[in-house]
């Protein structure tokens, strides 16, 4: 059974929200645990009572607004903390890969993090088998095609670092989804130089390279990012648009930025919406993205995301596609996936735009 919503061009309505709606789309910037959505995280902490997180969803809306960004990282790791069972970590997968396929996402790459749970006991083969299970269950059931990004959480420093190189790298434990390697947290305090020889043995081992950078700090974060950690797209990069050199750089090897405006708000690395850097990013022919990062905890979705671009960039119908096929682009899907999803952004997009009245 697949519970694709069949959103056509002639079905929808005819506004932006719905062309995006029924827009199919590469999510490149999405959090495993931070999709899980207010539903999964009050099921999840009323099978584990001891945790402080709320079990009323009401309550969880509160409980889920930031006052700045390491307070978004206590909250977030307190859902962490929720994840205790393989059968934990399965129903989230799955649960998040439902979710994607609601919003018309046909590939998503899902960063995980791993040492979050082995370090809480849960033993790595189940761990790799439940995320499997779980994409293997959402590709047939959903139509939506799922990868993984291994994450390292800088705060958790460099025993993180060797444990989460160990599960990306070793033949067996490795899972089949697995083609990036990332690393999150806070960047303040936490120097991206020093994780520099576990991306050597990543890459090296054949995963890409995906830091986050620049989220909450200037343009040297981002140089680091690709210079020692030899970055192929950036997590955020924020901070890039201080640097036109930079900008510059990124533009000219075709260096994709994961933009994710709404967590930039939540987690105030940005003040207002409309001073985001995206247009600065856009301007000078980066390759941008539009990504979720932890919509549920930022009140948001994927298709809000690419809304919100659509008003900053001013964008119509054939910008918005172009903004989806800049995923697709700067996905890591082999090249016929990259021309079949690219072909299904055109096709769509011209049968909308077939189905219309003249403006
Ligand atoms: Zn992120």
């Amino acid at each position: 059974m697949t519970e694709r919503l069949a959103v056509s061009a002639e079905t929808a309505g005819s506004g932006p929200h719905d062309f995006i709606a029924g827009l199919p789309k590469a999510e490149l910037h999405v959090h495993h645990i931070g999709s899980a959505s207010p539903r999964i995280v009050s099921e999840l902490a009323a099978r584990h009572p001891d945790s402080r997180v709320p079990v009323d969803p009401e309550a969880l809306a509160g409980y889920f607004t930031f006052t700045d960004f390491a307070h978004f990282i206590d909250v977030y790791l307190s859902v962490v903390d929720l994840i205790r069972t393989p059968e934990d970590v399965r129903l989230l997968t799955y649960e998040v890969a439902r979710e994607l396929a609601r919003q018309q996402v046909r590939y998503a790459e899902l960063t995980i993090t791993p040492f979050s749970s082995t370090r809480r006991g849960i033993d790595a083969r189940a761990f790799m088998e439940a995320i499997e299970d779980a994409r293997k269950a959402a590709e047939s059931e959903f139509g939506t095609v799922l990868r993984w990004c291994f994450d390292i959480p800088g705060e958790a420093g460099l025993e993180a670092a060797e444990e989460t190189t160990r599960l990306a790298t070793d033949d067996r434990l490795r899972p089949e989804g697995l083609v990036s390697f990332g690393l999150g947290g806070p960047e303040i305090g936490v120097p991206r130089p020093q994780f520099k020889p576990y991306f050597d043995r990543a890459i090296a081992a054949g995963l890409h390279s995906v830091p986050h950078a620049g989220e909450t700090t200037g343009p040297g974060t981002v140089w680091d990012a690709l210079v020692d950690l030899r970055a192929e797209r950036i997590g955020h990069g924020t901070g890039a648009a201080r640097d036109p050199e930079l900008l510059a750089h990124l533009a000219e090897r075709r260096i994709a930025l994961e933009v994710c405006p709404t967590s930039n708000i939540a987690t105030r690395a940005v003040t207002r919406l409309d001073e985001h850097p995206i247009r600065e990013f856009a301007r000078a022919g980066v390759l941008v993205t539009v990504n979720s990062d932890d919509p549920p905890m930022f009140g948001t979705d994927l298709n809000t995301e690419y809304a919100i671009a659509a008003r900053l960039l001013d964008l119509d119908e054939e910008g918005l596609a172009a903004l989806a096929k800049n995923a697709v682009e700067a996905s890591f899907l082999d090249a016929p996936g990259k021309t079949r999803l690219a072909a299904e952004i055109d096709a769509y997009t011209a049968s909308w735009l077939s189905s219309r009245p003249l403006r």
